[in-house]
């Protein structure tokens, strides 16, 4: 019989219950429930060689065992061997167990030995009550990850009870698994439970091990699957082939630029797509300023001169707001109709303009999430153009889809992202979508140069924007991003406004925050983009999509709060005209490590790809997603940045299972995905 030093109350949760909140459902989620770390139960140690710092194992007799009062009252137990007496300390106890360790007892203890009064002692050690000569494990004790009501012991037998019933056959074929070089898929499990003592022990820490490469490896290797797997679904759905027309042709004739051979070449691939009877989900990819919009628009006037409707949705009513600006000064001059629905519009213009939506009256809408609550419904939509992708959740992505599904024709999806996603990322949880990359930027463009100032020089900050304005040159000045209060952020704005005006005293300064109604919003854009306004005061609202080519001047204060893929977006809003641009980082001191590493890659790159890649290294993939991303779910093994080769293998593997073993490929999707895939859909 074993006994534990701290017996828990009997609760009202059941086991069942108590798993679940550790995300155990099946039997196989237990097979899956690996250990945090290891305890060496395998040798005894005696008493006298016992050292402080590291836990033992020690057995002997129970000498005496009495209950002290001073300093408070606690079960002490001498427990001696051939070598030496260890002092066993119980703080808290049962009258059971003074019982149980009654003088002349067999006891094994396991825990880490303290200096005390009478030499070595065990504070709670867990200790076992020997009747009978026990043998030791042969294996290391597994520690699990487990939650208050739930013991060690308890969830290792419920995990050695499945280890035995489950079906841990090889779900990979068993070429695959030799040429890849991995280790068979139950020898994995079973050594991560129960490693044998003169197991690697660094490699089951840090989770190279074979055995954990195997789990990693099958990880990947189930979302993978279930990706590709949709992804080849939907090549077996039917969308509209949109046919070329006129209007394409006429607006690239119109512009006042060329593309880009980066931005033709993306547009070759989205019409090809946009030509094909099966719905296209494409992300386009560009740093900021590469110029995705004339992109998208161009895809919007593809699915119109097929005599369809097409949808750009964006994120921010400010960034919609943009987008209906330059797609409305683009397309007007073509005869093509654009409307605009945010929330903020009155209910009957939203009513009327949904009824013309509906009527099939205006073949292009742009707005925010919107668009697709409130029963917009679309006569005939072919195009749903989703920009910052990543900042939308997955359910309103699945809605925007379905709106499209009337007659059993999906809309074709178009989503676009100014965060470069790392590779990792794109193969992984975006593995479901085909990527085009606008890895170019319009020419003519002076890269931004990037300072890094203290803020104590803030005085010599104001006279440089003066000078500035007086040359006909217009600022941005970003406040500081107050992520616990919104309230407190919109104080700051306000209050960096009115010095600011007082401390330039001259140019007109303006100030835009997420709290202004639209149309005052929509003034204060307008008022800079003509250059009325030369100082824009702005919290992090123009982080995306603002476009004022003569606004050169940068300034963000607290640049050490914002994150690095904030940054990047924020100093993309200049750079894009002729002149040379200058972002200035004001930062306060002390700076902590985190920030000094943020800060630097900023200060030393404008790579979007690098920038986005470091972030992944800094925040980890959970963080880069956006925990709106929730639905998706992240992986509890592999990690994105160390397991890259094996993310590429398992990503071979996959569309050679789907290819050729769809058997294998279903049954590893059905022991790794369970029932999760359906959000994946999106
Ligand atoms: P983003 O990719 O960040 O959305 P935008 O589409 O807003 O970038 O483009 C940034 C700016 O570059 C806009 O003013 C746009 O009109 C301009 N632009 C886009 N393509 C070109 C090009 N090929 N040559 C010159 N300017 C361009
Ligand atoms: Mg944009």
């Amino acid at each position: 019989m074993t006994k534990h030093a701290q017996p828990h109350r009997a609760s009202g949760a059941s086991k069942a219950g108590l798993l679940a909140k550790l995300g155990i459902r099946t039997q196989f989620d237990l097979v899956l429930h690996l250990p945090l770390r290891y305890e060496d139960e395998t040798t005894l140690t005696a008493i006298a060689q016992a050292r402080e710092g590291a836990p033992v194992q020690i057995e002997g007799e129970v000498l005496a065992c009495d209950v002290a009062y001073r300093p408070r009252r606690q079960l002490v137990v001498k427990l001696a061997d051939a070598t030496g007496v260890c002092v066993m300390r119980f703080l808290n106890f049962y009258p059971s167990q003074q019982k149980a360790l009654a003088p002349g007892t067999r006891v094994r203890a396991f825990g880490e030995v303290r200096p005390g009064f009478f030499g070595g002692e065990m504070i709670h050690p867990r200790y076992r009550v020997l009747r009978v000569p026990e043998p030791l494990p042969e294996a290391l004790t597994p520690v699990y990850p487990t939650t208050a009501g739930l013991s060690q012991h308890a969830l290792r037998r419920s995990i050695g009870a499945a280890l035995g019933a489950a079906d841990l056959s090889d779900t990979l074929p068993e070429a695959t698994r030799a040429r890849l070089g991995l280790a068979g898929f139950a020898e994995s499990v079973r050594l991560l439970h129960h490693p044998q003592p003169d197991t690697d022990a660094e490699g089951l820490r840090d989770r190279t091990h074979p055995a954990w490469r195997r789990i990693k490896f099958d990880e990947l290797l189930g979302q993978q699957l279930s990706m590709r797997a949709h992804y080849r679904a939907r090549s077996r759905e039917t969308a509209p082939a949109l046919a070329a027309g006129k209007l394409t042709e006429r607006l690239r004739a119109g512009l006042p630029f060329r593309l880009t051979r980066a931005q033709a070449r993306a547009w070759d691939e989205i019409e090809r797509d946009l030509g094909r009877a099966h719905p296209m989900h494409r992300l386009l990819q560009g740093d900021v300023g590469s110029g995705k919009t004339v992109v998208a628009a161009l895809a919007v006037l593809r699915a119109v001169e097929s005599g369809r409707q097409a949808a750009v949705m964006a994120p921010t009513e400010i960034l919609a707001e943009q987008h209906y600006r330059k797609f409305s000064q683009w397309l007007a001059p073509l005869g093509v109709r654009v409307a605009w629905l945010a929330g903020s519009r009155k209910k009957t213009e939203r009513r009327r303009i949904a009824a013309e939506i509906a009527a099939g009256a205006v073949p292009v809408a742009i707005g925010t999430h919107a668009l697709f609550q409130e029963g917009v419904a679309f006569r005939d939509l072919a195009l749903a153009v989703v920009d910052e992708q990543h900042r939308f959740g997955v359910r309103q992505r699945l809605a925007l889809r379905e709106k499209g599904e009337a007659g059993g024709a999906l809309p074709h999806q178009l989503m676009m992202s100014a965060t470069p996603i790392p590779r990792t990322l794109s193969m992984s949880y975006y593995a479901d979508l085909d990527v085009s990359v606008i890895d170019e930027l319009p020419p003519g463009r002076t890269p931004v140069v990037t300072k890094l100032v203290a803020d104590t020089r803030r005085e010599e900050v104001i006279a440089r924007i003066r000078a500035a304005c007086n040359e006909g040159r217009q600022a941005y000045w970003v406040c500081p991003l107050i992520e616990e209060s919104e309230a407190l952020e919109l104080k700051t704005a306000i209050e960096t406004h009115a010095r600011l005006a007082a401390e330039l005293a001259g140019p007109a300064v303006g100030l835009v925050h997420g709290r202004l109604a639209p149309a005052e919003k929509a003034a204060v854009m307008d008022a800079f983009a003509a250059g009325r306004v030369q100082v824009l005061v702005a919290t992090t609202v123009i982080e995306v999509g603002v476009d004022v080519p003569n606004a050169s001047l940068m300034v963000i204060e607290h640049a050490e709060r914002f994150g690095l893929a904030q940054l990047h977006q924020l100093r993309g809003r200049i750079g894009r005209g002729a002149q040379a641009s200058v972002c200035i980082l004001l930062y306060q001191q002390p700076l902590s490590e985190g920030a000094r590493r943020r800060l630097r890659v900023v200060y030393e790159s404008t790579d979007g790809f690098r920038i986005a890649h470091e972030d992944l290294l800094l925040r980890g993939p959970g963080e880069v997603l956006g925990s709106r991303q929730s639905g998706v779910p992240l992986l509890r093994f592999a990690d994105l940045v160390q397991d890259e080769p094996l993310l590429r293998a398992a990503r071979a593997v996959a569309d050679e299972l789907l290819e050729r073993d769809p058997q294998a490929a279903a049954r590893h999707m059905q022991r790794w995905m369970g029932g999760r895939t359906d959000l994946l859909k999106a």
